[in-house]
């Protein structure tokens, strides 16, 4: 037995979890508010914490876990252990040492991994299908991240940055984004994207499942709202999931067209629409994609759901306590 801590630091919640990386099983897990608001020292200390907490509860001792892998949601420095930014998170998290803060609090070898990454290893971890090879995963959530599997090896690039899908352009004259580009995928088909389109339509007066689903506040509409109203049937929720899924498509398209992949995994909240979203996706790449094999490819939903990021971070941390 091989015990691990995954961690994943989401915008909402934190959660950590002990892992058998021999397994791949999870035996216990625990999560707590992130209340990112209340800036970056709160925050570690709620990380510290679970961490503690975790390895009580389990009644092991420290020196029975060989390690913590963390998931954020940016781009960490994974040879510096240093978080260089964090888009999508309230609060300053511009060059963090984590890895070292870390390690000096819980005495354990830390590794830090971006949290799509962490998803890619836990879901080709469980897959019982080994002979595929090549393989992409994309996570669409709060924005949209990905990972990538070549050759049955996980591709990490420059210094962990493979992966950055939700970065790709998909409109050349596009909205401003947050990384400095223009017209990248996470503008238009992420959750936020999905939830100013619902925004949109209620405000232009449409009937709609979605304004009353949120009572018509305008607030409380989020991309889980418009994705609950699609599976009610919503004709305008599923349009919005049209348009979302034709975006997703053109950036898969073009992720065929570098890895010609064998396996396109679709994780993140918004995945929960299912064949919702993956009707418009995958006829979007049969529309424009000719020169690869799409009949070959698989698209499938990410089995693991919230599971995969921590089992993925534990798998993280032992690759790197391993020197691999
Ligand atoms: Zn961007």
């Amino acid at each position: 037995m091989s015990l691990y801590i995954g961690v994943d630091l989401g915008g909402t919640n934190l959660r950590a979890a002990i892992a058998d990386t021999d397994t791949g099983q999870i035996f216990h897990q625990r999560k707590c508010p992130t209340l990112a608001a209340g800036g970056q020292a709160a925050v570690i200390g709620r990380i510290i914490q679970l961490i503690e907490e975790l390895i009580q509860e389990c009644g092991l001792s420290t020196c029975q876990i060989k390690g913590v892998g963390i998931g954020v949601p940016g781009t960490p420095d994974i040879e510096a252990g240093v978080i260089q930014f964090l888009p999508n998170m309230p609060g300053k998290w511009l060059n963090v040492p984590l890895q070292s803060i870390l390690e000096e609090k819980v005495q354990l070898p830390v590794a830090l991994i971006n949290d799509v990454r962490a998803i890619t290893l836990g879901e080709r971890r469980i897959s019982t299908d080994r002979s595929c090879e090549t393989l992409v995963c994309l996570a669409i959530g709060t924005g949209i991240g990905g990972g990538v599997v070549v050759n049955g090896q996980f591709h990490l690039g420059i210094g962990g940055t493979a992966g950055e899908f939700g970065h790709h352009v998909v409109e050349v004259n596009g909205l401003p984004c947050g990384c400095g580009g223009k017209g990248c995928l996470e503008l238009y088909a992420s959750g936020p994207a999905m939830a100013a389109m619902g925004v949109k339509e209620v405000m232009h007066g449409h009937t709609t499942r979605i304004g009353e689903l949120v009572d018509h506040d305008l607030n409380r509409i989020d991309a889980e709202i418009i994705v609950q109203a699609a599976l009610e049937g919503d004709l305008i929720a599923k349009d919005i999931l049209q348009r979302v899924g034709t975006y997703l498509g053109i950036a898969v398209g073009n992720i065929l067209g570098i890895l010609s992949p064998q396996k396109v995994i679709f994780a993140g909240g918004v995945s929960r629409a299912g064949d919702l979203l993956l009707q418009p996706i995958v006829q979007t790449v049969n529309e424009r994609v000719h020169v690869i094999p799409v009949e070959k490819v698989e698209f499938v939903l990410a089995e693991l759901g919230m599971q995969g990021g921590l089992i993925g971070a534990a798998l993280w941390a032992k690759r790197r306590c391993e020197g691999q």
